[in-house]
């Protein structure tokens, strides 16, 4: 089994993950959270939304999933949005082209469908299920199409991104803001593409949760006003040139801006703010690298863009976040289409004093041709752009009618003026995650088989009554006894564990499980996830609770009834800590969300 499988085997056992429509045999590319799961998946976004909504300001909107055909003409989707597609003849398995010929040839992501039909041909590729021979490969669309409406209806797709819901809101949005660069928004949602062949779990789904941050800046000014704050934090960066000697390196975010090696402040700034994020929800940093897209992959609008990318056991460096200075394609695309304007008007800190030309129409001109319209062709005239009045003969509408108009009626004058500001498409930076594809990357990370022995040894508990009890757990489990157990244990951050503490009497008896169930009460009015455990033996439920992450268990015993005090066991040590009752809530509180050292949990504190 790799880690993969044992990952999966424990997300199924324990209510992390299900394969969705099992009872009917399941479909690819879908996946149910379970109990477990989706107390993981939220508290991700939950610490998502306190990064991006809380500290940096950008407040969350929320769009419907179903987007109209005219979104998708704008933002390139319907035209473009597609992965080369290449069927077996034989058994009509469906692979993805570019997949197919990786093993022969680099930057198969590149390949036209025509190309990639050339090199299957050509190495003689056959299909991995049955051997059989490919059709020709061609580019298949990943948007799942409905229709909006009854009967014929109305042209709609599920969205494959939640990114255009904030451009289509762009005015409203910049309303809302007063009009002041930057500002941005932010929408957790899900997203749908009809993934040709989903066959890596929740890396790859049809039907998937992204939390996309679009954030609209100055185009003349990419520096980040709170620059400083990430300014000498080093980062893994797999730059363009890195990859060229297929090397990663590390380099203060300071360093990678001075060099050009990241484009500017803002994107470096959010390449740093995706790196905080990640490693607070338990992606491990040694696992974590920034890889830059090289230029044949950039999109062609993009002025640079970096993938968070984490290495996993399997699948090897996975592509989870993305980061990228959209510049204004997306507002000029929408513009386009919706035949509306979408821009800032940014004020000058001076007003300015600016000489330009002016149009003149010449009324002695203009009167006896165009007679009683003569003063709105004038109006028209003025409206019209360098371009369209330098023509010898130039067109103006008015009232809908199309009017030519001798360039010898129309003049030029130089005028000074005083301007206070000017019209500002702004810059797009885009930090696009993938929750499901980090929470994967959680669980892998997370995941851990500890030799029980060498662990009790490193944390001084030998010979101890802990020691013991940890021991007894694997009698318990019918494992290999003492020694040589293993534990199995996911090394959950506090930030995101689905259950923060297990509350476990003893004994099932009444004077035992009446104490425990009030210090559930207590804990969970501190809003601590508590789960109750008072089957089998306390080491066997110390197993049950390291298998889903709990960072804490409390133990009542009979000494609690004498001394008021419980047992505090750490999940990453093992080592236990008797503790009062009075105050156990603040005690727990401080040390998941405060990270205060187990030590302070036994010693008396003033709260
Ligand atoms: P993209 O718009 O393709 O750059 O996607 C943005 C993020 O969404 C990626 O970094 C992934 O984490 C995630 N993502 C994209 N496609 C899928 C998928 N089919 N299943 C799960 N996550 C995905």
């Amino acid at each position: 089994m790799d880690k993969y499988e044992k990952v999966f085997e424990l997300a199924k056992r324990r209510g992390f993950l299900w394969n969705s429509f099992e009872l009917y045999g399941g479909s690819r590319g879908f996946y149910d959270y379970g109990p477990l799961g989706s107390t993981l998946k939220r508290r991700i976004e939950q610490t998502w939304r306190e990064f991006y909504v809380i500290q940096e300001g950008f407040m969350e909107i929320e769009c419907p999933t179903i987007g109209i055909e005219d979104v998708f003409i704008a933002s390139g989707h319907v035209g473009g949005f597609s992965d080369p597609l290449c069927e077996c003849m034989n058994c009509k398995e469906a692979f993805r082209a570019d997949h197919l010929v990786e093993n022969v040839m680099e930057a198969a992501g590149t390949l036209s469908a025509e190309d990639l039909t050339k090199v299957i041909k050509e190495n003689d590729i056959r299909c991995p299920e049955c051997g059989g021979e490919f059709g020709d490969a061609y580019e298949f669309n990943l948007m799942f199409k409905t229709t909006i409406g009854p009967g014929t209806g109305r042209q709609g797709y599920l969205r494959p991104e939640t990114a255009q819901g904030m451009f289509v809101d762009f005015q409203r949005l910049s309303r809302f803001y007063r009009d002041k660069l930057p500002f941005g928004a932010v929408q957790i949602g899900k997203s749908y593409r009809n993934e040709i062949a989903p066959r890596q779990g929740v890396i790859r789904l049809r039907e998937f949760t992204q939390a996309e941050c679009e954030i609209f800046v100055d185009p003349r000014n990419k520096k980040h006003p709170n620059f400083e704050r990430f300014a000498d934090k080093e980062l893994v960066l797999y730059s363009q040139k890195g990859q060229e000697k297929g090397e990663s390196f590390r380099m203060t975010v300071r360093e990678a801006v001075k060099a050009g090696v990241i484009a500017h402040e803002v994107l470096g700034y959010n390449i740093a703010l995706t790196n905080e994020f990640l490693t607070k929800v338990g992606i491990d940093p040694a696992k974590l690298r920034f890889r830059q897209h090289l230029k044949d992959e950039m999109a062609h609008y993009a002025i640079d863009c970096w993938d968070a990318e984490i290495e996993t056991d399997r699948f090897g460096w996975v592509e989870i976040v993305g980061i990228a200075d959209r510049t204004d394609y997306d507002l000029k695309a929408h513009a386009r289409v919706s035949k509306t304007e979408l821009y800032v008007y940014v004020e000058y800190d001076e007003p300015k004093m600016v000489t330009r030309f002016v149009v003149k129409p010449n009324m002695g001109k203009l009167g006896p041709v165009f007679k009683g319209k003569a003063k709105a062709v004038a109006d028209a005239l003025k409206h019209l752009s360098e371009e369209e009045l330098s023509k010898d003969e130039i067109k103006v509408t008015v009232d809908g009618e199309e009017l030519t108009v001798s360039s010898d009626a129309v003049g030029f004058a130089e005028e000074t003026v005083k301007v206070s500001g000017e019209n500002v498409i702004p810059h797009v930076i885009e930090p696009s995650y993938g929750i499901d594809r980090i929470f994967y990357g959680i669980m892998e990370h997370a995941y851990d088989e500890e030799n029980v022995a060498q662990k009790v040894a490193e944390s001084g508990l030998k010979g101890s009554e802990e020691a013991e009890k940890e021991a007894e757990a694997g009698k318990n489990e019918g494992e290999t006894e003492g020694e040589e157990e293993a534990r199995l244990v996911m090394h959950f951050a506090s930030a995101v564990a689905p259950v923060q503490v297990a509350v476990l009497p003893l004994l099932t008896r009444k004077e035992l499980s009446d104490p425990a169930k009030n210090i559930i009460v207590k804990l969970r009015e501190k809003t601590l996830l508590v789960n109750y455990d008072d089957s089998g033996t306390i080491g066997r439920r110390y197993r049950r609770n390291d298998e889903i992450g709990t960072p804490y268990c409390v133990t009542v015993d009979y000494d609690t009834l004498e001394d008021g005090t419980v047992t505090i066991r750490d999940r990453d040590s093992m080592r236990q800590i008797r503790a009062p009752v009075k105050g156990i809530e603040n005690v727990l509180y401080e040390l998941i969300y405060r990270g205060r050292a187990f030590e302070f949990a036994g010693k008396p504190f003033n709260f």
